[in-house]
């Protein structure tokens, strides 16, 4: 089996260096495991938090040990009484073609009319994630006028489709051309917020949504944070889930200098890890599922072939390079 790992914590960017390809002969199953041939790996932000040392809500990644993550594979030999060869599973064992596995850590892939690897994105870990927070903690109401950042990539591209079912006006902020495009095509109105300072990304904020936001959905932090701020609604609400802009900088930055917009707009601003709300799961699936497999949800995916570009992949996520969720198919 052979396996992506680091020998060391990076500072700023990944260099594609840091990324090693390993070889090993997998022991025989131990009663209980089963082994999985992957066929979808999963690249997600969170994971350069986990090159980091440092624990978080999780334990950083192990040096010289399998790197992890999301990914779908099929069972090819099974010690467990519920999994048989031809199963298809999600597990966290990414990074890796063959996986070793007690039975207990995999989740059989429900069983609907959409393709396997959408259990990883739409439907899986990054959909949920979009879901979760519009509803549970942004409290998403019929008609909220609605700021989504990063709003061309996985929990973006679903969180602006969710928002824009409710009826209000919906702005996606996005940098790639393509995803402004995109956001476009559905009725969303696209920001660009290249090059821009929070000064001119919130007046073409103010452009775009005269009339202000009830809910911001953030995923950059930054400039756009700053933004958001300055164009909230009374009573509006942030759902804090996720700040890409700062993962690769190693100095703390400065918070925004607009805080007051909170205290003067009543708003709120809550952090949320989607972990937590796993258990909605099943909620989220009878939702949104029915929706893709209608092909109400556009989804879109970008995808690398084979093991040795999954470090290329993850790199790309911070370039913007993916529209939709980024996967790599073995
Ligand atoms: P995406 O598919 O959105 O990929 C990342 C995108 O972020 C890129 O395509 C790029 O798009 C944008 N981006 C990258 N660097 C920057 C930057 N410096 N400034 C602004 N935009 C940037 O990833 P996900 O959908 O998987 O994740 C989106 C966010 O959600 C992340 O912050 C992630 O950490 C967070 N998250 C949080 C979870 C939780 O439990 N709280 C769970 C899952 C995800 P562009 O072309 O627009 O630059």
């Amino acid at each position: 089996a052979r396996f992506f790992a680091i020998r060391e914590y990076p500072r700023g960017v990944p260099p594609r260096e840091l990324f090693e390809l390993h070889e090993e002969e997998l022991p025989q199953l131990a009663e209980g495991e089963v082994r999985i041939r992957n066929s979808w790996l999963s690249v997600d932000p969170y994971m350069r938090g986990r090159m980091s040392g440092v624990r978080t809500y999780i334990a950083p990644f192990e040096l010289n040990a399998p790197l992890e993550g999301g990914a779908i594979g099929e069972v090819i030999e099974s010690r467990h009484a519920r999994f048989k060869p031809g199963d298809k599973v999600r597990h966290m064992a990414g990074w890796r073609d063959v996986a070793q596995l007690k039975g207990e850590v995999l989740e059989p892939l429900p069983d609907m009319e959409v393709p396997e690897q959408a259990y990883l994105g739409v439907l899986g870990m990054p959909g949920m994630t979009a879901w979760t927070g519009l509803n549970r903690i942004a409290n998403l109401r019929e008609g909220d006028n609605v700021l989504v950042s990063a709003a061309g990539g996985a929990v973006g591209s679903l969180a602006v489709q969710l928002a824009k079912a409710r009826g209000g006006t919906v702005v996606g902020i996005a940098g790639a051309r393509d995803k402004l495009t995109w956001l476009e095509q559905h009725d969303i109105r696209p920001v660009s917020y290249k090059d821009k300072e929070a000064r001119q990304l919130s007046e073409e904020l103010k452009t775009a949504c005269p009339d202000g936001f009830d809910v911001y959905y953030e995923n950059v932090g930054g400039a756009c944070l700053e933004a958001a701020l300055d164009n909230l609604k009374v009573g509006a609400r942030i759902a804090i889930c996720g700040l890409i802009s700062r993962y690769n900088q190693e100095e703390p930055q400065h918070g925004p200098g607009n805080l007051a917009n909170l205290l003067i707009k009543r708003a709120r601003m809550q952090g949320f890890i989607i972990f937590d709300h796993w258990t909605d799961y099943p909620h989220f699936l009878e939702e949104v599922g029915p929706l893709v497999a209608k092909g109400e949800i556009d989804y879109e995916e970008t995808i690398e072939a084979g093991l040795e570009r999954m470090p290329d992949a993850f790199i790309k996520l911070f370039e913007g390079a993916n529209r939709g969720k980024m996967l790599v198919r073995l």
